[in-house]
This record gives C-alpha cells, structure tokens and sequence, in this order.
C-alpha cells in the first residue's frame, strides 16, 4: 500500500537542473563553433587532461543513462543488434549507439538540442570495462575522429607502483597525442588546477554520501542517482564543486534537523551493482513505502576520489583511476563492502544482477552469500538491468523484496 506521508524534496535540485542544462547548451554551442572543440569520455576517464586542453567534456554513459531512465532503451537496442552488437551486452552501448543509428537523443526533449554533440576526440579507459572500447570505436568510424585510450591492468589486488607508473605513462602518451594531432601545448599548472577542482569536487560528494551514516538518512541512493550528475558531467570544474558545497550544507542542516529521506526509517540497506534506470522511481517508492532507507551504494561512491594534495597531476589521475572498485579483484571487493555495511550500520543488501553489465555485477561468485555469512545480514539477488527493461520483471522483483523486507521484520521481533 502506498504511504501517505510526503517525501521532504531537496532543495538544491533546482540549481541542479539549471546547471545540468547550461552544462548541455554549452556543450551544443561549443560544437557547432569551430573555434571550440569537444572530446567525449568514460565516465572515469581523462578528462582532467582533456578540459586542460580547453576541451568540452559530454561523456556517453550519461546518455545511456537517460535512455533508461527515459524507458525507451528497449526500442533502439533492436537498431544496434542488427549493426552487429549482442543484445547482451552492454546495454548502455546498444542503447546509445541504436539511438545514434535511428537519429534519437532524449537530450532533444530535455534540452531542446539535437542531440549529443559531434566531437573532435573520443577517449576512455577501460579500467570499467572492455566494451567502453568497441563502443567508442563505433562513434570514432561515424565521425572519422580519433580514439585514443588508457588500459590499465585489471582486476588488481593490491595497486602497486609499477601499475600507477604504467598507467601514467599511458597518459603522458595521450597527452604528447592530442598536442601533435591539434597542434597544442599542456599547461602543466592548468591541469594541475583541474585535477585540484575535480579532488574537491569528488571529496565534498564524498561528504555528501556520508551524512547517510546518520540515523534516520538525509539522503538515499536514489538521490544519489540524480546528484552525482555534476561529479561525473563537470568533474573539473568550480561549477562541481559549487553544487557539491551547497548540498552538502542542505545535507548536514538535514542531519542536524533529524530530516529523513525516508519518514520512519525502519530499516538500512546497501545497494550494490547498476542502478536500474527505467525502474529506479518505482524501486525508490517501494523501498519508501515499506520504510527502508537504501542509504549507501557501490555505485555511487564509483566517483570519491582521494584528495590531490598537490605533485605531480598525472601521478594522481594514474592511482585513481586505476583504483577504482570496478577495477579490482573479488577479495578487494568483499573487504571494502564488508566495510561500508559496518561505517553505515546496514541491516540488509541487494545485489543486482545486471543481465548486460558483468562487469559490474558481484553477485555471480558467490559473494551475496559470503558476506552474508561473514556479517550476518539478509541479501537479496534481483535479476534485472541497467536499462533494458525486458531483462526485469517489476512484479517478481517487488514481490522479492516485499519478502526481503519481511526477513528484516523477523530480526527484530
Ligand atoms: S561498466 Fe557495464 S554499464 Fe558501464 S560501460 Fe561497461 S559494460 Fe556498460
């Protein structure tokens, strides 16, 4: 049944939507003045050195992001599948190239811009995963641009020197690329400024997670969802961390207030693995409903960086991005989630199974149920998707969870 008690909005979502568009306006008028240029990204790629260079930065997984949570992922995956792509894989890939082949971009309804803007460069890294790779080279044939990437070794343990010194290297190469091919030259200070902006932005974000450790919640995954747009779309940039500083002070007046995300919070839960997008609005309902706060996440915490406390910028931008959970092996993962169960007091966790993305599902090798044992909490394993809503089923998996939720009950009768 559904609750009758209101959700207590966030404020600073309306300096988040009018920055989020002048985000995508600049982004459209930078790519039809040829006097400015434009680079796409992954998501945790370079793209401190690329705004160093003056590009604009609009990376791609947000717009697959978009389409799943626009819910129409579905009808152009079909598009990518008969280019050659499986309908199993990433579904972010096959959704945003479909939508490129059938000449679609939800940014048009959303921003009034024709669509993601033509670039200059593609670069990545593959410290996510490999697909990011076949992805970029499809759009790097469509508009006859370079791609250029970083590869650094993956599924590591422990990061050692010689995997930082490895992966700054590849980065000095990508920079001597873009200077021979535009004919620029690095600003070493510039950069080191855009790396101090991105620090800064990615710690006070940080901060803004952690205010969930109080009890009730200030703020649930599925805000989360929505305000870690500026840490991944502006990472870099003073507009980031001016965004971060003012939610960050909504956060902790929230605490000090005892505001709750979720009124009568009954009980804490983790989410690990992909967000799923076209059903993020109801899962966040239901979870308000039955009074559980999913408070704390693997993915959004995919963008808390270290501090840059000054040296080398490239050395920095080598050791986080290689040490990224998404990059690191089983055991690494355990230990760091066994951590965030105990810093956020949770009772409860669910893995999600992400059909299309492996890459970062952990439920597959048994960790659901080791950490189930190792912390004695309930863990729930819902199949579903990124954002192809043909792999999800709404009502088994409400009804999963219902029963998940029932399973905390009994632990406290
Ligand atoms: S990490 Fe998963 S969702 Fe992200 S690009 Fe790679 S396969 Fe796709």
């Amino acid at each position: 049944m559904r609750s009758t008690v209101k959700r207590v909005e966030i404020e600073a979502r309306k300096q988040l939507r009018a920055i989020v568009r002048a985000y995508f306006l600049s982004l459209d008028e930078a790519a039809r003045d040829p006097a400015r240029r434009v680079a796409w990204c992954t998501s945790v790629g370079p793209c401190e050195i690329l705004r160093a260079f003056g590009f604009e930065v609009y990376f791609p997984e947000n717009h697959g992001a978009l389409l799943g949570a626009r819910k129409v992922s579905h009808q152009y995956i079909p598009r990518a599948v008969a280019a050659g792509y499986c309908a199993e894989s990433c579904s972010y890939m096959t959704s945003d190239i479909g939508s490129a082949i059938a000449g679609y971009s939800p940014l048009t309804d959303a921003f009034g811009i024709a669509g993601p803007p033509r670039p200059d460069l593609l670069t990545y890294n593959t410290n996510q995963c490999r697909e990011v790779q076949e992805w970029w080279s499809f759009f790097g044939k469509r508009y006859d641009v370079d791609v250029l990437g970083i590869t650094p070794p993956p599924h590591l343990g422990t990061v050692a020197p010689h995997h930082i010194a490895f992966v700054r290297m590849e980065l000095e190469k990508l920079v001597a690329t873009i200077e021979k091919r535009f004919g620029l030259q690095l600003d070493y200070d510039r950069l080191g400024e855009v790396v101090a902006l991105s620090s800064r932005a990615s710690r006070l974000w940080c901060q803004v997670l952690d205010t969930c450790r109080s009890h009730p919640s200030p703020f649930t995954f599925f805000d989360g969802l929505v305000h870690m747009s500026p840490v991944i779309l502006m990472r870099g940039t003073q507009t980031a961390v001016d965004y971060y500083e003012l939610l960050l002070e909504e956060m902790n007046s929230r605490v000090a207030q005892g505001v709750a995300a979720v009124a009568n919070e009954r009980f804490r839960i983790y989410w690990e693995g992909m967000p799923v997008w076209p059903r993020m609005r109801d899962l966040s309902d239901h979870f308000f409903d039955l009074g559980a706060a999913v408070l704390a996440s693997t993915y959004c915490n995919s963008w808390a960086f270290d501090e840059f406390s000054g040296g080398d910028p490239l050395t920095w931008m080598a050791k986080t991005s290689t040490e990224i959970f998404i990059n690191r092996d089983e055991a690494y993962k355990q230990r760091f989630l066994r951590t965030m169960f105990h810093r956020f007091d949770i009772d409860g966790a669910v893995f999600h199974n992400a059909r299309t993305c492996p890459n970062n599902t952990n439920s597959r090798f048994g960790m659901a149920q080791r950490l189930r044992d190792e912390c004695n909490i309930p863990i729930l394993v819902i199949d579903g998707d990124l954002s192809d809503v043909r792999f999800f089923s709404s009502a088994q998996t409400m009804t999963n969870i219902e029963a998940f939720i029932e399973q905390l009950e009994e632990r406290i009768r």
